[in-house]
């Protein structure tokens, strides 16, 4: 298994987004940090996973599910928990919102924190 792949498969199997540092504790051998974080722009180019900043700014990662390569459509939202800083893709909640003329948009990132199932 390649690196790669190796880091891509921990993502999938997360229930939540995962960060640089879990990643590292995740994989059993010993990874290059820098080749980590350039593993991670490869699978986001590759339409594989997707970022999401966390409530204290902290990257996290998450499988991406209906993402083509170089076109990400992520306009759901991400739960962020106070209690065990799970974060979690909301996949079929997207908020509307309506943006004034002369805007355009690149990037959208929803995250909403509170307590998770798991912890309330
Ligand atoms: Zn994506
Ligand atoms: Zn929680
Ligand atoms: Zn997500």
């Amino acid at each position: 298994m390649t690196n790669k792949d190796l880091i891509l498969s921990l993502i999938q199997k997360s229930n939540s987004a995962l960060s640089h540092q879990d990643l590292v504790q995740g994989i059993e051998k010993k990874i290059n940090r820098v080749t980590i974080y350039r593993i991670l722009d490869r699978l986001i180019g590759d339409g594989e996973v997707h970022k999401v900043i966390d409530i204290d700014g902290v990257s996290r990662y998450a499988a991406c599910h209906q993402c083509e390569d170089y076109d990400h459509v992520h306009d759901h939202v991400h739960f962020s928990c106070t209690k065990c800083s799970a974060v979690t893709c909301l996949d079929n909640i997207q908020p509307s919102f309506k943006m004034p003329t002369n805007y355009k948009v690149e990037d959208v990132n929803f995250t909403i924190s509170g307590v998770c199932p798991k912890c309330l």
